[in-house]
């Protein structure tokens, strides 16, 4: 549980989802056409989902992002990219490349200092369990810091 805002209204809520109650019940809804819409075609563009659906693509990009929603980069058209090197992408914030290159960096620092970022996206892939330390002069946090900027 904690304190965090909406991701679709901004109001700020308690709890454990990214939306607000009020706006979980009506995104269930959204999301079941669009799941629905994408069974019945399967290989629909993502701006024909929202326009048969009446759900905004960026709600669709959304789940997408989260995982829960599976649609391919051709369907997609490049529109979710890489926030770290631009690469179309088809989930998550980041490339396979990237994902691995950020965990080994922050293999190195989470040691010294947590995230700096809060936690707004409970979903976002998080660092694996270190399966080998090194020394920690390889990268710094200020290094890290510079990778993600
Ligand atoms: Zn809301
Ligand atoms: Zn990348």
């Amino acid at each position: 549980m904690g304190i965090r805002n909406c991701e679709r209204c901004g109001r700020v809520f308690t709890g454990v989802d990214v939306v607000c109650p009020a706006c979980a019940t009506r995104e269930e809804e959204e999301f079941e056409r669009v799941r629905a819409y994408l069974a019945d075609h399967p290989a629909a563009m993502v701006a024909e989902v929202s326009l048969q659906t009446q759900v905004e693509v960026r709600e669709i990009y959304r789940w997408v992002r989260s995982g829960r929603l599976r649609m391919t980069l051709e369907q997609l058209e490049g529109a979710l990219r890489c926030e770290r090197c631009g690469a179309p992408i088809d989930t998550g914030r980041f490339c396979a490349k990237c994902l691995s290159e950020i965990r080994q960096s922050l293999r190195q620092a989470v040691q010294k200092e947590p995230e700096p970022r809060a936690p707004v996206e409970p979903r976002a892939p998080r660092p694996a369990e270190p399966k080998s330390r090194r020394p920690p002069k390889v990268h710094t946090a200020d290094d890290v810091r510079r990778r993600f900027t």
